[in-house]
């Protein structure tokens, strides 16, 4: 098959980008408000767009999970997300109230998301397979307003929860063709034909860039989920860590895999992909190998951003599937989430025929903040560098309660980032004191280890909750992990400490298998020897237990602490993004 010409990278030279970067010219990238009314997402991301050429370009695709099919213009999506803005104001929605989405990857998310926006309401998206409680907590924290949901998930899970929200005034809902249990519920609005009725045109407010846009709760994977507040400002960073770090360009055809009930999903599954101009797909169904690959051949993906859960479950197919999809369009893949394993980087080479370009960030920089750039030469099992405008550094803890910066390379230290970039958080909903400890001495301080090389890549060493103190060693458990899945056998690892009279903590490993691979004794020994010949007897685990699956968050991310806790007979704490084998 004939590969596509590739286009250059959008950022070509890095340390020139870097060096010129000011954030006024990032800002000056978009349009904001017509009159000098300042800056809106849902502005920069339809309706400048659709009031120009660009207006019949297709802003979504959706793919249902019945191979249904529905395309979204620029200018539909701006029409659409002006009925719903008209709608909030009809139900006296007020600026700065929240509405929460809890649906699965429909077109009325996005466009409720965009609605919202244009209203100066708040959007606040919740996984579609949340239990009750989880989605109690949330939308009591957040004290929603507003939740656009389907029927069937509203019987199951919000009716009984109604008595409890008494500020949840409104519960619009997205009919379904195919509910079993057709007919009016008491209590809710009909959310299509209200949008029918409504009208197509809205002007968007003044909107300060310092309002308040987007409530996010962060994974829990280290503990009980945080809401993190995001300004309208922070478009500013989506747009151009999409051209950098994604390497959008307007007419791309661009795949964000992750769910808007995640901050990727809405930072770079919404946001950054409209404001570049590109056609994104949704697809509605959860994952699915040969449906993956068929996608990225049937709609000719240009960019696919994804994560390494997902790249570990395509690495667990045989490498011949992806050979029998046309993969000529993809030019750039990258990944967040968790640390890519230097493996993970390898095989997309080998297999896909492109490098994987891991990058980090959190829910509460709103952005990507650290990456592996396409003009850059990747360094496997690295995150890669800060892009421009983003001042990152390494610091350490003083027992007065100081960090200072760390400059020598390739000692570990916390990740910090110099506050100032348009999408860092403006506060833990509910929390000013946990918030107000996440800044100090100048820095934001991420919660994570990491180290940075004499060439200024950042290499991720763990959380700073995951890190295992062994014999007066500090061991991160990626590089652990790492190793382990180097060996053909192993699929996924995840690595506690667990204490130990003599050593403090010994290092215990828990693998999931590759198909066709038994937890044997004589397996469990190879893979001690394996691991202790490339870390060496100290860093090597101790001990190996395989398991089925391991447990990880909605998100993907494998949830050390609850190993650690189930390990150690010790309570498992906050388990509601808990990914079970039965939810959805
Ligand atoms: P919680 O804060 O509730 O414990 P969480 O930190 O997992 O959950 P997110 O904000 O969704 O919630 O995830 C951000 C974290 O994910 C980062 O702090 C980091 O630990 C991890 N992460 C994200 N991308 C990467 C990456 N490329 N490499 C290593 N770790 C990553
Ligand atoms: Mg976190």
């Amino acid at each position: 098959m004939a590969a596509a010409r590739i286009p250059e990278p959008v950022l070509v030279d890095y340390d020139a980008a870097r060096a010129s970067f000011r954030w006024e010219e990032a800002r000056a990238l978009l349009d904001g408000l017509p009159g000098g009314r300042g800056l809106n997402i849902a502005h920069e991301a339809v309706d400048r767009h659709a009031a120009g050429p660009e207006g019949e370009r297709v802003a979504i695709r959706w793919l249902g999970k019945r191979g249904e099919r529905r395309d979204l213009t620029y200018h539909d999506l701006a029409a659409q997300s002006s009925r719903f803005a008209n709608l909030l104001t009809d139900l006296g929605v007020a600026r700065g109230e929240r509405v929460f989405v809890l649906a699965g990857r429909v077109p009325e998310l996005y466009v409720a998301a965009l609605g919202t926006l244009k209203r100066g309401a708040v959007f606040s998206p919740l996984f579609a397979a949340f239990g009750p409680e989880p989605l109690a907590t949330r939308l009591e924290l957040g004290d929603g307003r507003v939740l656009v949901t389907t029927p069937r998930l509203y019987r199951r899970k919000v009716a009984q929860l109604r008595d409890r929200l008494p500020g949840l005034r409104h519960i619009l809902l997205i009919r379904e063709a195919d509910d079993d249990e057709p007919g009016e519920i008491p209590g809710t609005i009909d959310l299509l034909s209200r949008l029918a009725d409504a009208s197509d045109t809205y002007t968007i407010p003044d909107t300060d860039p310092e309002e308040m846009a987007l409530l996010h709760f962060t994974s829990g994977t280290t503990g009980k989920p945080k809401g993190a507040v995001h300004v309208h400002q922070a478009v500013v960073m989506h747009h151009i860590a999409g051209r950098y770090a994604l390497d959008l360009r307007p007419g791309d055809v661009f795949w964000c895999t992750a769910d808007p009930g995640w901050v990727t999903g809405t930072s770079f599954g919404i946001i950054a992909p409209l404001t570049n101009g590109v056609t994104m797909i949704v697809d509605e169904a959860e994952f699915d190998a040969e449906r993956w690959y068929g996608i990225l051949e049937a709609e000719k993906v240009n960019v696919w951003y994804t994560a390494p859960t997902a790249i570990r479950m395509l690495m667990r197919m045989p490498n011949e599937l992806p050979q029998r999809f046309d993969r000529s369009a993809l030019r750039f893949i990258a990944s967040v989430g968790e640390p890519l394993n230097p493996e993970a980087v390898i095989w997309g080479r080998e297999v896909l025929g492109l490098p994987i370009h891991d990058n980090w960030w959190q829910t509460e920089t709103g952005g990507i903040m650290i990456a592996n750039l396409r003009c850059l030469e990747i360094r496997p099992g690295s995150m890669g560098k800060p892009l421009p405008g983003i001042d990152a550094g390494i610091v350490e803890h003083r027992e007065d309660g100081s960090v200072v910066e760390i400059s020598e390379p390739d000692r570990e230290g916390e990740l910090a980032l110099r506050p100032g970039w348009p999408s860092m958080f403006r506060a833990y909903l509910g929390n000013e004191e946990r918030y107000k400890k996440s800044f100090v001495g100048g820095w934001y301080l991420s919660g994570d280890l990491a180290r940075r090389d004499a060439d200024g890549y950042y290499w991720f060493v763990g959380r700073a909750d995951d890190v295992i103190k062994t014999s007066g060693h500090l061991v991160g458990p990626f590089e652990v992990e790492s190793a382990l899945i180097e060996h053909p056998a192993v699929a996924e690892a995840a690595v506690i400490g667990k204490p130990d009279p003599v050593a403090g903590a010994i290092i215990k490993a828990f693998v999931a298998l590759h198909p066709g691979h038994e937890g044997s004794p004589e397996l469990i020994r190879e893979l001690m020897a394996f691991a202790r010949k490339r870390l060496g007897p100290t860093v090597a685990p101790r001990e190996i237990e395989v398991k089925a699956e391991l447990p990880k968050t909605r998100s993907g991310k494998i949830m050390r602490r609850l190993l650690r806790a189930r390990e150690l007979g010790l309570p498992e704490g906050d388990i509601s993004t808990l990914e079970t084998p039965s939810s959805s």
